[in-house]
């Protein structure tokens, strides 16, 4: 079901054309909109059809790097505006995010971020055992204590975006699902036009917000950026007790409440890589990361090398990797579920009998560093790079956005975007 009431007639020109339609590309959509300013939005499949109705509905300040953290601040803020500016319920609050810890190693990771952060208002405190207890409704001491963030939010995935298209259809931007950009043309050096699938749209500037297919649409035009993607496997249940108001993060489980009275649920520490042909190509940059996530990873080897997020090339007027798959749809792990459910049930014995209703897998696409890229490449004036949000882009998509428009804008940036920057790696 389209996400956009009415399919808009095919504009041959406009501003600025985004490339997807999850929630960086929605909300630059409407920020742009709400200034005036035209725009045209593409989406290969429907609107928010891949990561940002997948992700666990988590808005979060709790545990972020410090390089991000005064932009999620932003973004957080960003979130109370837009629900406030919609017709329709997202199921938004500000219920607060715990992150429990079972062992001292634990402990000691929430201490030392806290350290770290002092000189920002996230609102994070570290809750003692009984503290700790008493928020989970049980009397067992088996937590040493947690990080407790009582200012994050949650909304719900699959609502949230598409109510933000919607919205940013109403204030002027027009909207095109099934509609993949096939290349970027220049003309003098400067972006002149994007290729669709469906035809060519004339534009000053263009913003890839392209997910996971961000790396892929890029080495295509000769730019390498060190993006790669893992599978996650996620869970929805019937409706159950209330537990806790928002979400509560264990290691081997993470819950949150959903609106309709049932929980979302995943394993926290369990990511698959599937192995493609950029996996050699940025082997070396991901290497930190590989060497602390290890344990948490699962490596496969299969038909994803030879598949679309491997190694194609395409002219403009052929099919493209975004035609082939339009909407990235990954098998959910069932072992790994029931693990993970049988560890909620652990976490909060009132969830015995809970039953799941629904699950379904997502691609997260992942830095090396788990920051974003906000960036325009120098050789390519014009074409501004919104991606690899690393599994937290759900909170910080709003802020990014905000940087990119006002980065189109000349306006002065919420945050410093040199942290942002692809000269990093
Ligand atoms: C299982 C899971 C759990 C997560 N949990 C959380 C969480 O709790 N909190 C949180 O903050 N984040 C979470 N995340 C991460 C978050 O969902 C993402 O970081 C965020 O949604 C990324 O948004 P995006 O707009 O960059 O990309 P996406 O939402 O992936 O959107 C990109 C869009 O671009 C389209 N596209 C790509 N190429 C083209 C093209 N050439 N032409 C046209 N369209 C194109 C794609 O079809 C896609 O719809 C989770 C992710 C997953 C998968």
């Amino acid at each position: 079901m389209s996400a956009v009431s009415q399919e808009p007639k095919f504009p041959s020109q406009t501003e600025i054309v985004v490339i997807g339609g999850g929630i960086v590309g929605v909300c630059t959509a409407l920020f742009l909109a709400e200034q005036g300013v035209p725009v045209v939005l593409c989406e290969k499949g429907r609107i928010a059809g891949e990561q940002s109705s997948r992700n666990w509905g988590w808005i979060r300040k709790a545990g972020r790097d410090a390089r991000e953290l005064q932009l999620m601040i932003e973004s957080a803020k960003l979130w109370r505006e837009i629900d406030t500016k919609l017709d329709e319920d997202i199921g938004y609050g500000i219920r607060g995010i715990t992150y429990v810890a079972r062992t001292e190693q634990e402990l000691q990771k929430h201490e030392s971020w806290l350290r770290d952060v002092e000189n920002f208002d996230h609102g994070s405190v570290l809750l003692s055992a009984q503290e700790t207890d008493r928020l989970l409704q049980r009397n067992d001491r088996q937590f040493l204590g947690a990080l407790h963030t009582a200012s994050d939010a949650s909304a719900e995935p699959s609502k949230a975006v598409p109510a933000m298209a919607r919205h940013a259809v109403d204030v002027g931007a027009t909207i095109l699902e099934k509609c993949a950009v096939r290349s970027v043309e220049r003309t003098a050096g400067q972006i002149s036009s994007v290729i669709t699938e469906k035809g060519e749209i004339a534009c000053k500037k263009v913003v890839l917000a392209g997910g996971a297919w961000s790396r892929t649409f890029l080495e295509n035009i000769g730019i390498f950026i060190p993006q790669l993607a893992v599978k996650s496997s996620v869970l929805r249940t019937a409706a159950a007790p209330e537990v806790v108001a928002g979400a509560v993060g264990a290691t081997d489980a993470s819950l949150r409440r959903r609106q309709d009275g049932g929980y979302t649920i995943a394993r926290s520490n369990h990511a698959e890589f599937q192995v493609i042909p950029a996996a050699f190509r940025h082997f070396s940059t991901f290497l930190p990361t590989l060497w602390d996530s290890w344990r948490m990873m699962k490596i496969r080897v299969g038909k994803e090398f030879f598949g679309p997020m491997g190694h194609q090339r395409w002219k403009p007027d052929q099919i493209t990797p975004f035609e082939m798959v339009r909407v990235m749809d990954p098998k959910p792990d069932p072992k790994l579920l029931n693990s993970a459910l049988a560890s909620a049930i652990e976490l909060h014995p009132r969830l015995q009998g809970l039953q799941i209703v629904e699950t379904w897998g997502g691609l997260i696409d992942v830095m090396p560093d788990e920051v974003p890229i906000i960036d325009e490449p120098v050789n390519w004036p014009g074409l501004i790079i919104a991606t690899g949000l690393s599994g937290h882009g759900f909170g910080i998509g709003p802020g990014v956005a905000k940087l990119v428009v006002q980065y189109i804008r000349g306006q002065a940036p919420i945050v410093d975007t040199k942290t942002f920057a692809m000269g990093r790696f």
